[in-house]
């Protein structure tokens, strides 16, 4: 009775001073942010991931990781003549709340900086990171520490990595990806600049397990790293998020760290449907870490999503009611792999190139096509004629769909787990992502 009355007091309270919501929960207490961002991973790259694990049809279906955290959608436009985003325009938006045109890393229509959400923690105290398997300067791990009028000032990017300042200090305190040749160790070089502002230095997956204090970089690749279904560490991701977590944990003022699976975008553009569920692995496996890190550190507010869908993926072509992961997974390497292995021995016939790297069994016309495609390759035509043809194999022989080989404008998904994550649920701009983040980061 008493409960009710109050209520109702309450309601009425409310209604008279035009208050529209009782909830007066205090606003959660985030202390670290994991930001974490499957490049081009549109819907259908996570339910292809949960159909891979399944393997065959009619097996028990368990949720994935991205289904376990499932909150929302956001739409992804650019602000300009296109509803198709690139990477920079949406890392920018997902980075700052600032909608700008595709290619602007960090700055507005006008080409003048925005002030994201690393700039926000870095001037509140906290540690950041970012981790990739691109290159560390990359569009979108570069849409949240720079700010250039285009994505392909690469040598810009990097030198603001290292020497733009906030509040006194450099951007970063771990960077952990490829792109070596964009720091380079000569004398006077970004390496040793960077060395020289103390920071430990890793140069392949094995040494960055050695690194044990920050401020520390590891750069394992000259360009972006190898695609993961081509390495001996295909959860390659997962590591290097394990040693970004290892590394900021336990710093007083908290930490934003951004981790992005950079090449599920690549197996996009190359409408390669291997490498994509390679590269979703281990994205999948970087996001079971980070939400132990959070069931961990309860203060910690993880939260998961796309900057754009790429390929245009869809799961069932040709008309058949039908999807294969298990004929995917009869092929061992990207597609790109097994076209350098044919390409470097012209003498031998496709058709015994391929049975080194995979189980699926071609038809005469797909081995023709292929062959044919590696004649035109050699003859000069074009950089991708080869493993565009064994892409396509491979994608018709389990029923996979490809529209394109940009990115698309289809809303992509939000994940979200921690203190907060429940702001994140329904609808919403990209833009609002980073309104909401930077809301919850405010100290
Ligand atoms: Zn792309």
């Amino acid at each position: 009775m008493f409960k009710r009355l109050a209520l109702s007091t309450l309601v009425a309270a409310a209604a008279l001073s035009g208050c529209s919501s009782l909830n007066t929960t205090p606003a959660p207490k985030v202390n670290n942010v994991i930001f974490m961002i499957g490049d081009g991973m549109g819907p259908a790259f996570i339910t292809a991931h949960r159909y891979d694990r399944a393997g065959e049809p009619g097996r028990q279906v368990e949720p994935t990781i991205f289904d376990q955290l499932l909150v929302g959608m956001a739409a992804t436009h650019p602000a300009e003549d296109t509803w198709v985003t690139d990477s920079a325009a949406s890392a920018t938006a997902l980075a700052s709340g600032v909608k700008s045109y595709n290619g602007a890393v960090g700055v507005d229509t006008d080409k003048l900086p925005v002030r994201t959400m690393l700039e926000q923690a870095r001037k509140a105290g906290m540690h950041t990171g970012v981790v990739a398997t691109s290159e560390v300067n990359h569009a979108t791990p570069a849409g949240f520490v720079a700010n250039v009028a285009s994505r392909r000032m690469y040598e810009i990017i990097a030198e603001q990595y290292v020497n733009k300042r906030i509040a006194d200090q450099s951007m970063l305190d771990l960077m952990i990806g490829g792109g070596q040749r964009y720091f380079p160790r000569e004398e006077g070089g970004l390496a040793e600049q960077l060395a020289e502002q103390g920071f430990q230095q890793a140069w392949s997956l094995e040494e960055m397990t050695k690194l044990d204090a920050l401020p520390a970089m590891a750069l394992m690749s000259d360009r972006g790293m190898p695609f993961a279904i081509d390495t001996d560490t295909p959860k390659r991701l997962s590591l290097m998020t394990d040693k970004a977590l290892e590394l900021l944990d336990g710093q007083d003022k908290g930490f934003f760290l951004m981790v992005e699976g950079s090449q599920i975008d690549w197996c996009g553009h190359a409408n390669d449907i291997r490498c994509a569920l390679g590269e979703m692995q281990d994205f999948a496996k970087a996001v079971e870490r980070a939400k132990a890190y959070v069931d961990d550190n309860p203060d910690t507010l993880l939260v998961i999503t796309a900057d754009h869908s790429t390929g245009g993926l869809t799961l069932g072509s040709q008309g058949e009611y039908a999807w294969l992961p298990t004929a995917v997974n009869q092929v061992s390497r990207t597609s790109s792999y097994i076209a350098e292995a044919m390409l470097a021995e012209p003498e031998r016939s496709v058709a015994s190139h391929w049975q080194d790297h995979a189980k699926m069994t071609l038809s005469e016309s797909q081995l023709a096509a292929i062959e044919e495609a590696r004649e035109r390759q050699v003859a000069g035509e074009g950089r991708y004629t080869l493993s565009n043809a064994i892409s396509k194999a491979v994608a018709d022989n389990s029923y996979t769909g490809w529209t394109t080989s940009g990115h698309t404008a289809v809303d992509v998904t939000v994940m979200a787990y921690g203190p907060g994550a429940e702001q994140f649920a329904g609808y919403q701009d990209n833009t609002d992502i980073a309104k909401k983040l930077m809301g919850l980061m405010a100290r």
